[in-house]
């Protein structure tokens, strides 16, 4: 999956209201980082939008990539996501389809599944604690079965 023109016209959108709103500035390098994470495909984490920034010439410190990550969890363009290390990995967020993680503890890799039980749960817990649901954090760690049991 690739991100649409259309898409980035929309997040950027969303972005420059929000700087606006809040009184932070419009760096050139807030919007390429943002640029950069709707153009990333799948899970990253700072080190890794690191280089892909490097290697695309761009000068922006790790310092500038922590402090927009931020920016971009706050007006949810950004999701974050615990994988059970220590660091903190990141996705786009913004009309990129729920989805929740298995995480392969053996062999790291981590399967996105979208199940609409999960909507369900939502309201019901919605209308039974009179809540409005923000966001979620599911996460299923599991291990590979392995070749003979699987067949
Ligand atoms: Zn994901």
């Amino acid at each position: 999956m690739t991100t649409s023109p259309d898409i980035k016209a929309k997040v950027e959108a969303v972005f420059k209201d929000y700087l606006e709103g809040n009184g932070h500035r419009k760096t050139p390098e807030r919007f390429a980082i943002l640029g950069e994470i709707y153009s990333y495909k799948g899970h990253f984490d700072i080190e890794a939008l690191y280089l892909v920034m490097k290697e695309k010439n761009y000068r922006v410190s790790r310092a500038t990539l922590y402090n927009t990550i931020e920016l971009l969890l706050d007006c949810n363009l950004v999701r974050k996501l615990q994988f059970g290390k220590n660091i903190s990995h990141f996705e786009k967020s913004f009309r990129w389809g729920q989805h929740d993680h298995i995480i392969c503890t053996d062999t790291n890799e981590v399967i996105e599944f979208c199940d609409p039980r999960i909507q369900t749960i939502k309201a019901t817990l919605e209308e039974v604690y009179g809540v409005d649901i923000t966001h979620h954090s599911l996460y299923f760690y599991a291990k590979r079965k392995s070749q003979t049991a699987t067949k």
